[in-house]
């Protein structure tokens, strides 16, 4: 396939579980689809997943494993390798690999290249990554609601993060961390639901074997069994950005923005899941993959049928 020239109808950018769950519904349609993917799942680190129906505590490996392999069964197929380019002509877009130089051209373009979550630079925080420090309590939660759960703040609102953990666990402690002590009214909310406040420079995690124990403040080590964080959440849509797709922004950062099929401001180029949606969790990014595909498939059958006519006309 190196810089082939075919034309198929949908190239996926990405095969987490938004764009797979696209690639199914359109290749199910018998419609031409190749997946790319570098294999790089935002929950990569993490061993089970939770809160997706029927799937519950499965690996998530094993769920886009499942997944591939219903695609591959009507006909979808897979390259694997990091897309460095998306290219928009009048009647298709093009897509070429970074190192092969592989090119792919297709009909219309779908970008589910998620997202990566910026951490704190806490010594050994960043080893402890989907395992003793993890981010979304309606994933880890109930997991973790018979220890005692650390929130460290990565910003002032982190308090609300303590809040809402509390809703599982009994024992919370939050660490404010450089935010200092929180303002009186946020301290007295925690205090009335039992979250205890450990001030001090958060220093690193205390680690034994390979399990995460304490947060270091430096004169005092704090046990803990699992630490939560708010991360800042770096969007995976450079190739969107340079093909010009208009972004907006909010309070989590600036995210391209797409209609209500999934369409960017870009004709042909649509996009899914975490990279246009911070709240695309794995059934968000199931449902709206499913979605977003089945407006695909819609753009071109006007495409089919527009052709068709055309061609009648020309023949007579
Ligand atoms: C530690 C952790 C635990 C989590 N646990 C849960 C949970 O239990 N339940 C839940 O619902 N959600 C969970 N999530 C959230 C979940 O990971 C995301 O909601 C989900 O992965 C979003 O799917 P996506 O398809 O949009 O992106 P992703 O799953 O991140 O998939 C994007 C894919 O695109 C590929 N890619 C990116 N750029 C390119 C490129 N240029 N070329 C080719 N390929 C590219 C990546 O390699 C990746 O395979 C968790 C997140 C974290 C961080």
């Amino acid at each position: 396939m190196e810089n082939s020239t075919e034309t198929v109808d949908v190239i996926v950018v990405g095969g987490g579980s938004a764009g797979l769950s696209a690639a199914l519904l359109l290749s199910r349609a018998r419609r031409r689809v190749i997946v790319v993917d570098d294999g790089r799942p935002r929950n990569a680190s993490a061993a089970h997943m939770h809160g997706v129906l029927g799937h519950d505590g499965l690996p998530p490996r094993r769920l886009l494993e499942l997944g591939r392999a219903e695609i591959a069964g009507y006909g979808g197929r897979f390259e694997r390798g990091t897309v460095s380019a998306l290219t928009v002509r009048d009647d298709a877009v093009e897509v070429s690999m970074t190192l092969t130089g592989t090119r792919f051209r297709a009909r219309r373009a779908l970008v589910a290249t998620g997202l990566s979550d910026d951490l704190p630079d806490i010594p050994g925080l960043r080893d402890q990554w989907g395992r003793g420090v993890v981010v979304c309590p309606y994933c880890d939660g109930w997991e973790h609601r018979l220890d005692v759960v650390g929130v460290i703040a990565t910003s002032p609102r982190s308090v609300d993060q303590a809040q809402l953990l509390r809703q599982w666990a009994e024992r919370v402690v939050y660490f404010p961390g450089a935010f200092g002590e929180p303002d009186p009214e946020d301290a007295a909310a925690l205090a009335d639901r039992g979250i205890r406040i450990e001030l001090g420079d958060v220093a690193g995690l205390r680690i034994d074997g390979d399990r995460l124990t304490g947060v270091d403040l430096g004169d005092r080590t704090v046990s803990v069994g699992v630490i939560f964080i708010g991360t800042r959440l770096r969007p995976h849509d450079s190739l969107l950005r340079a093909v010009g797709a208009t972004a907006t922004e909010d309070e989590t950062g600036s995210w391209i923005t797409i209609d209500d099929d999934g369409q960017t401001s870009v004709r042909g180029v649509y996009a899914v899941g975490n990279v246009v949606n911070p709240r695309s969790n794995v059934s968000v990014s199931l449902g709206l993959g499913t979605l977003v595909g089945g407006s695909i498939n819609l753009d071109l059958l006007a495409d089919d049928i527009a052709q068709a006519g055309r061609a009648k006309r020309r023949a007579g």
